[in-house]
């Protein structure tokens, strides 16, 4: 991969240039990656796209030496180099949440002098010193929107102190912004509150009088106005003077490369009159739209909790009509009293429904049936003859009644007094 094999300004090729001759110890590529979450269409910041500079920058130190490098990385693939570069290169691939320092340690003692390490963090920057320390040039990104000297202090936040830091290092920051639409982009003069925000911005460089560019919509764009993206690059050197003060030159600032883009009509006025206000507001809209990602995720979540209560509900309950049914049938075989085994499928047959209630109802061949036993009502009851034509209907299916069942009058207690507990309703 080149840099000429995607869009940008001379500026950065004659950036680029400088920094493979100024053998940097360190070079560090941020930019902002923030994927979707799941369910959510996409995100409203683009990917910077500082995978693929570090990628350009480490085919390019690789070609422009024959020391021996190693890349050092979770993702083994996190870069390719060309075919006659791979036996230069030495693939560390580390385990997750495993430490960088033991293979990058075998790094050193291979004598690799070039290292590629795929992020910065607090978890790799020791290893990074520990290469910086051996003398190594070290590649690496990382996660963050600052730039410049900002991006420094980042760096020494994650555990690489002022005076581990190289000699000489580079830090660029690389973030995308979607472009004008070509076939709809035209030019007019700023609005008099674009004007007020120059003013208020003070940003030295746009000029007030000059027509910037802007896209209405059409066919071509699906009337957003704005086609494909293009990358916008800051590239800070820094060097440590003979009395060990810390000196930093803007090589290529992204302000200068975003007003270049501006002028060419790439991106509107909006788009580069406060930078930093406009990555604020693509981070609140991406925040707003986690959160309703996130919210909607809840929602589902709590739906399938429900869900999943109700089926374990379910499932005990047939658990427990299992093991009735099953001490049913060990009755079945070992009991040889009819009103005992009654009893217990009435017993049985309350705990499995939930009900308070129950009758046991025997036929005998001439359809007349007999109460062979209650639960929760008087044992009196058992015995108790009652016409078959109450229970069964014509076509000898068990008949639905609504109300006291048949042979259970409601004037009579329910409960025998001996049967109930002190304190019972009942008694
Ligand atoms: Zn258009």
């Amino acid at each position: 991969m080149r840099l000429d094999d995607f869009f940008h300004l001379p500026a950065v090729t004659d950036a680029f240039a400088r920094l493979m001759q100024d053998q940097a110890g360190l070079i560090v590529i941020a930019g902002l990656d923030l994927l979707p979450l799941k369910g959510e269409a996409e995100s409203t910041l683009l990917p910077s796209g500082r995978t693929t500079i570090f990628r350009v920058l480490a085919e390019t130190l690789l070609q422009s030496g024959d020391a021996p490098a190693a890349l050092v990385a979770v993702d083994g693939h996190a870069f390719r180099p060309p075919r006659a570069q791979r036996r230069r290169l030495t693939v560390w691939r580390v385990p997750p949440h495993e430490p960088y320092a033991a293979y990058v340690a075998q790094a050193i003692a291979q004598g690799a002098r070039l290292l590629l390490v795929d992020h910065l963090t607090v978890e790799t920057s020791t290893a990074i010193v520990a290469a910086l320390r051996a003398g190594m040039q070290v590649i690496t990104q990382i996660t963050s929107a600052a730039r410049g000297v900002t991006l420094v202090r980042e760096i020494e936040q994650l555990g690489v102190a002022d005076h581990q830091l190289p000699d000489r290092f580079w830090v660029l920051n690389i973030r995308r912004l979607a472009q004008l639409c070509p076939a709809c982009r035209k030019s007019q003069p700023i609005t008099p509150l674009q004007r007020l925000t120059l003013t208020a911005v003070g940003r030295p460089g746009l000029d007030p009088d000059a027509s910037y560019s802007v896209a209405a919509g059409c066919d071509h764009c699906q009337r957003l106005g704005r086609v494909g993206s293009v990358a916008l690059f800051d590239i800070g050197r820094l060097e440590r003077c003979a009395n060990g003060a810390m000196h930093f030159e803007a090589v290529l600032a992204l302000e200068q490369y975003a007003r270049e883009l501006a002028l060419q009509g790439v991106l509107a006025f909006d788009d580069v009159v406060d930078l930093d206000a406009v990555m604020n507001r693509q981070l609140t809209q991406q925040f707003a739209l986690h959160q309703q990602t996130l919210a909607q995720t809840n929602q589902v979540l709590e739906r399938r909790l429900v869900e999943l209560q109700h089926a374990n509900e379910v499932l005990e309950q047939r658990t427990a009509a299992m093991i009735s049914f099953q001490t049913i049938g060990q009755a079945l075989i070992s009991s040889t009293n009819l009103h005992d085994l009654a009893q217990r499928v009435c017993r049985h047959v309350c705990e499995l429904c939930h009900a308070d209630r129950a009758v046991f109802y025997m036929f005998d061949p001439a359809q007349q049936a007999l109460i062979l036993a209650v639960s929760g009502w008087d044992a009196a009851y058992v015995g108790r003859a009652v016409a078959g034509s109450q229970l069964l209907t014509r076509k000898h299916e068990p008949r639905a009644f609504k109300g006291w069942p048949p042979g259970i009058r409601r004037s009579m207690p329910m409960y025998s007094a001996a049967s109930c507990a002190p304190g019972c309703v009942f008694r």
